[in-house]
């Protein structure tokens, strides 16, 4: 269970940080629709898209030009994995506002980080979610 929430939240962050990036740089979301290297713009096989493990195999570059990937994708997966895993300990719903929580900031960060950009429907998501953590907060005391 744990390695699979932790799986689940690389995968996750994984797959915010490719739409934080093509939002930020407006490239189409759904076009195409594999994931793709920025520099050759070769499509990327399934083994080139495991979170963390594709990093360590393909030594940091990619596959075909052999440009070089940051290193802000592997640490970021790695760290939504342990977050994960580690708020699937507490009950759900608290779980659930956290990782939403989360992966909101994660978007953030990343938006921030690849274009400079910071949506305001994202602040907005936050604000709305930090207000429930600080009500649960309050109602715990
Ligand atoms: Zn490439």
């Amino acid at each position: 269970m744990l390695f699979l929430s932790f799986l689940f939240g690389a995968s996750a962050a994984s797959f915010i940080t490719s739409c934080s990036y093509r939002l930020g740089n407006s490239h189409s979301l759904t076009i195409p629709q594999r994931s793709y290297c920025d520099n050759c713009h070769s499509i990327l096989r399934w083994w080139h898209l495991i979170p963390i493990f594709s990093f360590i195999i393909l030594r940091g570059q990619c596959f075909y030009c052999k440009q070089k990937i940051s290193l802000y994708l592997p640490v970021i997966e790695f760290l939504s994995g342990v977050a994960f895993t580690t708020f699937i300990i507490y009950e759900p719903i608290h779980d659930l506002i956290i990782i939403l929580f989360l992966t909101n900031l994660i978007f953030l960060i990343s938006t921030d980080l690849f274009s400079h950009v910071i949506y305001s429907y994202s602040l907005l998501g936050l604000f709305l979610l930090r207000c429930c953590l600080f009500r649960k907060i309050i109602f715990i005391i």
